[in-house]
């Protein structure tokens, strides 16, 4: 069904067992915090209409007779390492779908938007921390040029949440190449229904991958596009410090964006093995092991798809494993391109790699901040003050010192030998290391206010997002690592 705004919903083309039609429920008093203007109109929706009476029906799910039907998706998932056979959208529905802009078709879901038949014993509910933790985060990685669902506005429901403490009841409008995730295939193998998988597979080619739909081998080439979407994810998370923190299958996303900011936070002082998310207890989802996570579920994926690939299930094995077994060789040419350019090289070589993870030891025994020690080198080039550099390091013994200034002079040696002239290496320091990242102090400082109706810290961040190469004037302790005082150890799904 089409409308002013042109929303249809094509998963309603997909089996009944794939859904239930869904209505937001009415809250007491829907307000708009914020409004994405520059995610609009990549949606191509008029932000007069956004910002109008009907807009906000709309960002509130409640459907005109010219909207086609919300919708909840049925799914299931490996939650930290566990199979739970139904989950689904239990506080989400999707609006619908359109095409953007950009030609790529995109699902408006609204999360936070009450109780639907997937809730099980939940009020369906969000608080306004996790919705400003998603738009701020989400928001953050899309600037930072990490594929990722986006966030369209932000409401408040007029009613109270009750968490660990009470806090305003909120909504977000988030954007999704699409919403399918692991934990829908597997929703479908679960119950045996072949049909349905093959459908979902079919539905998710002719979305995103159409050139692949006359190819003999589609399902096969499917899953090795989905491998390397996810290996590259992965990777660049890995570039920017970002932990997800709930690496679930139900939030491993078919169309390889970074999908449920729920834990998840970007590192300050780096270390291999952080974990921020309260109940990550074993640490299955730190930073270092987010590349060893990606492939155990697309293995979960790949065994739901075993009979589309071939009839003959050990030769599918034989596909999916070769496919999987590249993941790493993947996963570590996205990262070598990614971490040679943060040290200013153009080219990746064996030398620009061990440089990247020599200095990692270092900043990890130095308790150096991830994002300032490479945003520091370009300084460090320009004015050619090693001091810039080390001041980043804290706590270093003398052996350390040692090893530190040996890594600059490497480093400088390398730079020397392999750019063709420092303008190259410095430009490529630029683009390759924000300035700005969404650090965990700032985020709860924007949610402690915001819980108490002051929205002025999230309106800031919201700017700063947007530039994470350059630096504002007179915005500077939102570029400063946390004090002692302020740094976050952990973090809260919030659900
Ligand atoms: P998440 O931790 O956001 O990935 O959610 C995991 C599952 O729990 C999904 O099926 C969610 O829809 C569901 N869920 C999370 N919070 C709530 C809630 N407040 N009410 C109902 N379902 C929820
Ligand atoms: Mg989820």
């Amino acid at each position: 069904m089409m409308n002013s705004i042109n929303l249809e919903n094509t998963y309603t083309s997909l089996p009944p067992e794939f859904f239930r039609y869904t209505e937001a429920e009415t809250m007491p008093d829907v307000t708009v915090i914020t409004i994405n203007e520059q995610l609009a109109d990549l949606l191509n929706i008029d932000i007069g209409f956004l910002k109008s009476q009907s807009g906000l029906k709309f960002l509130s799910g409640k459907n005109s007779k010219t909207l086609p039907n919300s919708i909840s998706l049925a799914y299931a998932g490996h939650q930290f390492g566990h199979l739970v056979p139904q989950l689904g959208d239990g506080r989400a529905v999707l609006l619908g779908d359109k095409i953007c802009q950009d030609g790529v078709r995109r699902d408006i879901q609204l999360k936070g938007s009450g109780k639907t038949y997937f809730s099980r014993g939940g009020d369906g509910r969000a608080g306004i921390g996790p919705v400003i933790r998603e738009y701020l985060i989400s928001e953050s990685m899309h600037h930072l040029g990490v594929p990722t669902t986006r966030s369209l506005a932000v409401l408040l429901t007029g009613e109270k949440v009750v968490r660990a403490e009470v806090s305003p009841g909120a909504m977000l409008a988030r954007v999704a190449t699409s919403h399918v995730r692991v934990g829908t295939f597997e929703f479908f193998a679960i119950r045996n229904q072949k049909d349905h998988i093959r459908k979902l597979a079919d539905f998710m080619i002719e979305r995103s991958h159409p050139d692949l739909s006359d190819k003999k081998e589609k399902y096969e080439l499917f899953f090795e596009r989905i491998v390397k979407g996810q290996a590259s994810l992965v990777a660049q998370w890995n570039s920017v410090g970002f932990i997800h923190g709930v690496m679930n299958t139900d939030n491993t996303s078919i169309s390889c964006e970074t999908i449920d900011y729920g834990p998840c936070a970007f590192m300050d002082s780096y270390e291999a093995n952080k974990v921020f998310s309260s109940i990550d207890q074993y640490g299955r989802y730190a930073f270092s092991n987010q590349s060893r996570v990606a492939p155990w579920n697309l293995s979960r994926f790949a065994e739901t798809i075993l009979f589309l690939i071939s009839k003959n299930t050990s030769d599918a094995i034989k596909v999916v494993e070769k496919i999987l077994f590249d993941f790493d060789k993947n996963f570590n040419a996205s990262l070598d391109i990614l971490s040679s350019r943060k040290l200013g090289f153009k080219n990746y070589s064996k030398k620009t790699s061990s440089l990247y993870s020599e200095l990692l030891n270092l900043m990890e025994v130095g308790k150096a901040d991830f994002t300032g020690t490479f945003k520091s080198l370009k300084e460090t080039l320009i004015k050619e003050d090693d001091t810039i550099f080390l001041n980043n390091f804290r706590n270093m013994d003398e052996e350390n010192q040692h090893a530190i200034s040996q890594w600059l002079g490497a480093w400088r040696k390398l730079l020397q030998e392999n750019s063709e002239s420092k303008t190259e290496a410095i430009e490529f320091l630029s683009s390759s290391n924000p300035t700005f990242i969404m650090r965990n102090h700032l985020v709860e400082n924007a949610i402690g206010k915001a819980t108490k109706g002051d929205f002025s810290d999230f309106d800031i961040l919201c700017d700063l997002l947007t530039m994470p190469f350059e630096i504002k004037e007179n915005h500077d302790e939102f570029y400063k690592p946390p004090a002692a005082s302020q740094v976050v150890h952990q973090t809260f799904c919030g659900t």
